[in-house]
């Protein structure tokens, strides 16, 4: 096989690796921050029935511009109440992961600069890379909070044309204040990208940044199905903002992008919105009680707004992953040294994730 030396890569793609958690064989695996709680069956019926119709119409293209599928996520997003959010402020693509890399194709890409906090999703960076956009490590406190004065100097100081904010934050679970998103807003001159991928986990009273959107033409708030709607291989992210910023979108979007089985299954699931969301504050319990039993097994956590808990500290982090998968739990071992990030699922798996971490605990904190 020829190495990838051998090949006219481009030279800032040289030595690197491609994203990806290891999709290990193990009884439990909570390392990808999946839903693990089924389909409701009335939606696998409805499902079945709207991917058949159409896949009638396959020899044609989809809609290009998923207006009716836009609709659908416009009128989600507005049911949390406040100014209502317009289709016309939507976009849709495959997995917020393609939202994030067409933003940073048109507000991102050679000579410009993009700026996320770290620790973070560790996609910002690598979409970033493969867009040809320079990455800056933004700085958090200690406890993983933003210092919002401290934030925003920075800001000011690198001037970067996109500004990532995740909240709640992958690996972390930390929420961001409105307060410091509103700051950073002023505080830049470029896009304000706010990563929503986890906001329905959230714990009562932290608010999206959907209510900042009005007068904020430079805000956009991505967010996804593969969470909270427990549909993760359907691909399917989408944002709010102005509807100039879906505008500037359409430049660089693929014609077509999204197949129209794609629109189609996620309009039927989105008819399923309550089936769906039921099941998120079944995993909030469970994510609660994993936080609660840290402390009865010597170990911490960090404050979790998400479906995932950053637990520790541990003297040596991949000796208690490997100790933990050879009990047959698959976490995530996200190179934060003390800490591992654990996905709250069923209470079956969360039982299992326990009673393993209760026989490792002592001997790697
Ligand atoms: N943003 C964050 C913060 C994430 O953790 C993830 C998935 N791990 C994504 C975006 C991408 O999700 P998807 O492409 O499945 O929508």
């Amino acid at each position: 096989m020829t190495s990838l030396d051998e090949l006219p890569l481009r030279p800032e793609l040289r030595g690197r690796s491609p994203y990806g958690a290891p999709q290990l064989p193990a009884k439990y695996r909570l390392n990808t921050n999946e839903n693990p709680h089924p389909l409701p069956p009335e939606l696998l019926a409805d499902l079945g029935a709207a991917l058949q119709r159409a896949a009638l119409d396959l020899n044609r293209y989809p809609d290009r511009d998923a207006l009716a599928l836009r609709g659908d996520l416009a009128a989600y997003l507005s049911r949390g109440g406040g100014e209502p959010v317009a289709p016309e402020q939507v976009w849709a693509a495959n997995g917020s992961n393609e939202v994030l890399q067409q933003i940073l194709q048109a507000f991102g890409g050679a000579g410009r600069s993009a700026l996320g906090f770290t620790p973070s999703y560790s996609m910002h960076p690598i979409i970033a890379a493969g867009t040809g956009t320079a990455w800056v490590d933004g700085h958090r406190r200690a406890d993983f909070t933003i210092d919002p004065a401290a934030a925003a100097a920075q800001v000011r100081e690198v001037a970067p044309d996109v500004v990532f904010v995740t909240s709640p934050n992958n690996p972390t679970g930390t929420a961001v204040a409105l307060d410091t998103i509103a700051t950073l807003y002023e505080a830049t001159t470029g896009v304000l990208v706010v990563d929503e991928a986890y906001e329905e986990f959230a714990r009562t009273g932290t608010p999206s940044a959907l209510t900042l959107l009005p007068g904020r033409p430079r805000l956009i708030v991505s967010r996804t199905m593969s969470k909270a709607f427990g549909m993760a291989g359907l691909r399917l992210g989408y944002l709010a903002a102005d509807p100039g910023v879906v505008d500037a979108l359409q430049l660089v979007r693929l014609p077509y992008h999204l197949s129209s089985l794609t629109q189609a299954a996620a309009r039927a699931a989105l008819a399923h919105t309550d089936a769906l969301l039921a099941t998120v504050d079944a995993v909030k319990a469970q994510r609660d009680r994993i936080v609660a039993a840290l402390p009865g097994l010597g170990l911490t956590s960090v404050p979790s707004d998400a479906n995932f808990v950053l637990f520790g500290r541990f003297a040596d982090a991949p000796a208690a992953w490997r100790a933990l998968l050879d009990r047959g739990v698959l976490v995530r071992d996200v190179g934060l040294p003390g800490w591992l990030r654990v996905t709250a699922g069923t209470a079956e798996e969360t039982d299992a994730f326990l009673t393993a971490l209760g026989e490792v605990a002592a001997d790697h904190r």
